[in-house]
């Protein structure tokens, strides 16, 4: 184990630890992750004393700053890019109506018993006598090897006293793919109305880190196996089902979003792209229809869907700011790419798409490629073929018109000071009328053509060329 323990900041800590006569521990998910050999940066310190103090100690010795947050008891200093977060050692017992819990000092175990699971409660010594010892009271180790999540009391326990835990372990059970034991699941299926005592924010930090994980589908499963989705995003959770009528059902929408987030994870790490596939469907359950000689439909779906998604981020308290619109664009436009692929593909719907998609066209078209599923493979074999010509369609498109970043070259002022009239919707009016003809392909984007064009239309409305201007 002391090779673990190999940087010399561990050995600072040690001493100090010493001449406070205490004792000092690394604890948590930085033990867990040397054993898996997954690189972390973040180092918990448990003491038997005051944390704030031995952190003090610490970073005099160091000469870094340290950062007091008194009312947790905690401290925290970098060094040479690690993190270091110094804490005492507590014990915590819980009232059933909060989540703050009555913390009093306590011993190692003591703290060991409050962590969430037996992998984040193994320790090692930075005692003298037994320096860099393993101390795993609930068989960390051997859940680490086997890839259990298990909490170190009984689940009922640790799940109630923090029902975050809940979701943590369904985070853990993602990032690792380890599997959550079956009695904890039971547990977190009884335990699953505690989410009511939690901030959406906390929730919302978990179910970010899963959708981070390498196959969101995991957690995002188990999530809904557990029925916490039910609890704080029911619109995802509604997706599943399959209704049947004259012998037609349509598909799960929930596999299928599913398969889409997992997709879209296979090839980026946008966290908000990954937003937008989870909810690229959100609208399917309210506009659900069987027709019949058609079957199910589910028209305007996407549109639904993304006046859906400010009530959404509204739910989960996330900011309603750029990240929010480029999820409900992107969830507006997610049928538009693959639409040209099924009608003929136009230079004009091309310039159009690539209007109001603008610098999101990449992302979009990744979306759209995820959302490709089918059980018929070559179905989906020949739709990606189809969709390589629309995405060839865009960059010709693009080098030839430059719609992405598209400027109408005839400004407001241009029109008020050619026609001598002052703000009105007459300008609107010109500037649409410019913009349509450059996407339709009735004239090139240039400044010479757009003007003459704005003469006709001024024309056209009545307008009169100022007499100064005139030649
Ligand atoms: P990561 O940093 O990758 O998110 P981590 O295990 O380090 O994973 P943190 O949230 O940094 O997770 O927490 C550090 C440690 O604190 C955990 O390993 C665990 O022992 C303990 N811990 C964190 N949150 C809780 C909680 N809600 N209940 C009990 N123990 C917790
Ligand atoms: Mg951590």
């Amino acid at each position: 184990m002391v090779d673990f323990l190999k940087n010399e900041i561990f050995d600072i800590i040690s001493k100090c630890g010493q001449e406070m006569n205490t004792r000092v521990f690394v604890i948590g998910g930085y033990v867990r992750d040397c054993f898996l050999q997954r690189h972390c940066t973040d180092i918990d310190i448990v003491v038997e004393g005051s944390g704030i103090e031995l952190a003090q100690k610490v970073g005099e010795k160091v000469k870094s700053h340290v950062s007091v947050f008194k009312n947790f008891g905690t401290a925290m200093l970098m060094y040479k890019g690690l993190q270091i977060e110094f804490v005492g050692a507590r014990k915590e017992s819980y009232r059933s109506n909060s989540r703050k819990p009555i913390v009093e000092n306590g011993t190692l175990k003591e703290d060991q018993e409050r962590r969430d699971f037996t992998i984040n409660a193994l320790a090692f010594s930075l005692q003298k006598e037994d320096y860099g010892n393993l101390i795993d009271p609930f068989g960390g180790v051997k859940d680490l090897q086997e890839g259990l999540i298990r909490t170190p009391l009984n689940p009922d326990t640790t799940y109630s006293d923090d029902p975050l835990r809940m979701i943590r372990a369904i985070r853990f059970a993602s990032q690792l793919q380890f599997k959550i034991v079956p009695e904890s699941i039971e547990s977190i299926k009884r335990n699953r109305k505690r989410l009511d005592i939690l901030s959406r924010e906390r929730i919302i930090e978990e179910m970010n880190k899963i959708l981070m994980s390498n196959k969101p589908s995991i957690g995002l499963n188990l999530l809904q196996d557990c029925n916490l989705l039910e609890e704080f995003l029911p619109q995802i959770s509604k997706l599943q089902g399959v209704e049947t009528q004259d012998g037609k059902g349509h598909k799960d929408n929930f596999s299928h979003t599913l398969q889409v987030v997992d997709n879209v994870a296979a090839k980026s790490d946008n966290l908000w792209l990954r937003w937008a596939a989870l909810l690229h469907d959100i609208g399917k359950p309210s506009t659900k229809k069987f027709e019949a000689g058609i079957g199910w439909t589910f028209h305007s779906h996407d549109f639904i869907g993304a006046k859906m998604i400010p009530g959404i981020f509204k739910q989960l308290k996330m900011p309603l700011n750029e990240k929010m619109k480029y999820v409900q664009k992107l969830v507006g436009l997610h049928l538009r790419p693959i639409a040209l692929v099924e009608e003929h593909v136009t230079d004009s719907a091309v310039r159009r798409l690539l209007f109001d998609a603008g610098d999101d066209i990449d992302d979009l078209m990744l979306l759209c490629d995820a959302d490709i599923t089918s059980k018929n493979e070559s179905k989906v074999k020949k739709h990606r073929e189809n969709f390589l010509l629309v995405r060839q369609k865009l960059v010709e498109v693009e080098e030839k018109d430059a719609i992405r970043n598209f400027k109408n070259p005839i400004t407001g002022e241009i029109v008020m000071d050619y026609f001598g009239i002052g703000p009105s919707k007459e300008i609107a009016i010109i500037k649409d009328y410019i913009k349509n003809a450059i996407l339709d392909g009735e004239i090139e984007n240039n400044h010479d053509q757009a003007f003459e064009l704005m003469k006709k239309k001024g024309a056209e409305i009545g307008l009169k060329k100022q007499k100064e201007n005139e030649e």
